[in-house]
């Protein structure tokens, strides 16, 4: 349900994304179906975090 519509599926199959070593702030992905390639996030913003814990602190009242 919060999943970000990042990725937009190209032609008819799911990228199959390969992660490349942690370098830096971002990871490369490549594609073994079509070799696509995508930059994946190795942290999560700090507002991430703290809209994750709001959330969880509304569902334990
Ligand atoms: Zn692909």
């Amino acid at each position: 349900m919060n999943k970000r519509a990042t990725v937009q599926p190209q032609g008819r199959h799911f990228h199959r994304w390969r992660i490349a070593e942690p370098n830096g702030p971002v990871s490369e992905g490549l594609c073994r179906e079509c070799g696509a390639t995508r930059e994946f996030r190795n942290w999560l913003a700090e507002s991430d975090f703290i809209t994750n814990e709001e959330h969880r602190m509304t569902r334990a009242a």
